[in-house]
């Protein structure tokens, strides 16, 4: 018999439930309209890619890519296994026996063009290590069949050397696609903006997506491993400073629209490709002399040593409270861009102070990801403890040449972490816009039935909610019972309401009570419905 067990949501995972399920949607659909508002449009994108691509684009010294990733080999069709199969198998019987080498020999010239042939159909990842791989197990091959012709003259330890090489190549083949959950969406959206030519529509492409995002990291309050994010991005030829600034304009409306108080915009700017390294090295220099001097200098901790040499600019990113003394210190990125990264920072804070955007510079604002440059920016919020960034966001501008698409296209983006914006929004308690269940029917007597299940549909239809208890109910029960739903109306169909063809609507805030007949009631909840924003 099979043991009794009970399952658990996976740790960092969570259920989202009612109602926080209906502030979610809420909060959601507000970001769609707030983003389309501003000309965005929707691009729904795979949950899982190559793993290449987050590697190339975030970068292979990252957390994210060095130890986040969910990452799993797909399994590639049997066949291709078999044909791997036919060479690996003969690892156990390898001698330097002409017998046994004709047959290794034999089974590399048949197999290897098989498994060529599954690379181009793009059964085997077309990579270069397989290339690689494939190539070095025919020229191997090649070499024992010269042997076996009599055309060179190995020894038997050659013999035994490249007849175990040819099987531990064939093992090291990678047959199945590298796939990863997403960990972020943005590489996502230029690797579907190169593979659909959008470089070829008019305009800048201004697109935005929904969805969960996937991290291994230590979960705790608003840090999770299935999170989710609201992000937009514009990809196109210009880089205007002034995009830069609708972008986070857009943002702050949004956020002010779903009642997310307290907000704190950063911005910095961290340079160009032409800047930044010049700056970084700059900044490797100053922190080796602290690694060399900690006496004189300050102390930096084993994670900021390492980062010295693999992504300095992540030092600037230490909250250890022993580092900061030494990092108020460090050169800033502010005194070293080129004059038109200086004056694209300058736009940009003239084009946010045109806008009457409240914003704080702060030089230490690097972010995590590899592809940044120039306009790099975060907004905190309230009520979230140690994990409070509720939005990041850069520009990248050479992103989409990096993944292989066409030179010259800028690209800039934001990813709001949906979880803590809500957490905060519960936490500032300002929930009164949020839709909820309007309507509750209650019922008494069989003449009753019929009216109910058509007023039902009639307010459903006005885009009421509407509960309609399969039971009928003594009015004093069904009240409660609405009062207890967050219901704001109850609508009471007894004997007399059906004889004189009226309704008797119930307020439940205040307890006001009104009789109306059928069109009376659909015209006033309609209203009440339009005026709540429900
Ligand atoms: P990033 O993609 O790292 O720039 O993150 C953008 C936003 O996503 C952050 O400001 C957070 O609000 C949110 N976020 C990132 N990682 C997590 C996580 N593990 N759990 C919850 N939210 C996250």
């Amino acid at each position: 018999m099979s043991e009794k067990r009970q399952f658990r949501a996976i740790k960092g995972t969570r259920d989202i439930l009612p109602p926080d399920s209906a502030l979610w949607n809420w909060f959601e659909q507000t970001a769609r309209e707030t983003l389309e508002s501003y000309n965005f449009r929707e691009v729904r994108l795979p949950i899982f890619e190559e793993t290449e691509l987050f590697a190339r684009s975030i970068g292979a010294d990252t957390d994210v890519v060095g130890k986040e990733m969910y990452t799993v080999e797909g399994r590639p069709p049997q066949e291709v296994e078999e044909f791997r199969r036919c060479i690996t198998g003969h690892g156990s019987r390898i001698k330097a026996d002409r017998f046994v080498l004709k047959h290794l020999v034999h089974d590399v010239e048949q197999v290897v063009p098989e498994l060529r042939l599954a690379v181009k159909a793009g059964d085997v990842p077309d990579t270069q290590e397989n290339q690689k791989l494939l190539d070095g197990i025919v020229a191997h091959g090649a070499r024992l069949q010269a042997h076996l012709r009599g055309e060179a003259i190995l020894s038997d330890e050659q013999v035994l050397q490249l007849s175990q090489t040819i099987v531990w190549a064939a093992e090291d083949l990678r047959l199945g696609e590298a796939m990863t959950l997403r960990p972020e969406a943005t590489a996502s959206v230029c690797r579907a903006f190169i593979e659909h030519g959008m470089q070829t529509l008019p305009g800048n492409q201004k697109l935005y997506y929904v969805g969960p995002m996937f991290r291994r990291e230590r979960p705790q309050k608003g840090r999770y491993r299935q999170f989710y994010q609201i992000g937009a991005e514009v990809l196109g030829q210009s880089d205007a400073p002034a995009i830069d600034a609708e972008v986070l304009e857009m943002l702050l409306v949004l956020f002010k629209r779903v009642g997310l108080a307290n907000t704190t915009l950063y911005i910095n700017s961290i340079g160009c490709k032409d800047c930044r390294p010049k700056y970084v090295e700059l900044l490797r220099e100053e922190l080796r002399k602290i690694r060399d001097n900690p006496a004189t200098t300050g102390k930096l901790g084993p994670d900021s040593q390492r980062r010295i040499e693999t992504n300095p600019l992540r030092v600037l990113d230490s909250k250890l409270p022993e580092e900061q003394p030494v990092i108020e210190k460090l050169p800033r990125i502010s005194n070293h861009l080129c004059a038109a990264c200086r004056q694209h920072f300058s736009e940009l804070k003239d084009e946010l102070n045109l806008r009457e955007i409240c914003y704080e510079e702060n030089w230490r604002l690097v972010r995590g990801l590899d592809y940044y440059t120039r306009t790099t920016f975060e907004v905190t919020a309230t009520g979230l403890g140690s994990q409070n960034a509720v939005c990041g966001g850069g520009r990248y501008d050479g992103l989409v040449e990096l993944l292989g698409g066409p030179g010259g296209v800028k690209g800039i983006g934001f990813a709001i972490g949906t979880d803590r914006a809500i957490l905060s929004i519960q936490e500032s308690g300002n929930l009164s816009r949020l839709p909820g269940l309007s309507v509750l029917i209650a019922r008494m007597g069989t003449k009753a039935y019929p009216v109910a299940v058509n007023i039902a549909r009639k307010l459903r239809a006005c885009g009421l909610a509407v509960e309609l208890p399969p039971q009928e109910m003594k009015f004093g029960k069904a009240l409660s019972l609405a009062n207890k739903l967050g219901a704001r109306y109850a609508v009471i169909i007894g004997d007399d309401e059906v004889t004189s063809g009226t309704f008797t609507l119930k307020r439940l805030a205040d307890a006001d009570q009104r009789t109306l007949n059928e069109s009376e009631l659909l015209e006033y909840l309609e209203s009440e419905r339009r005026g709540s924003g429900a």
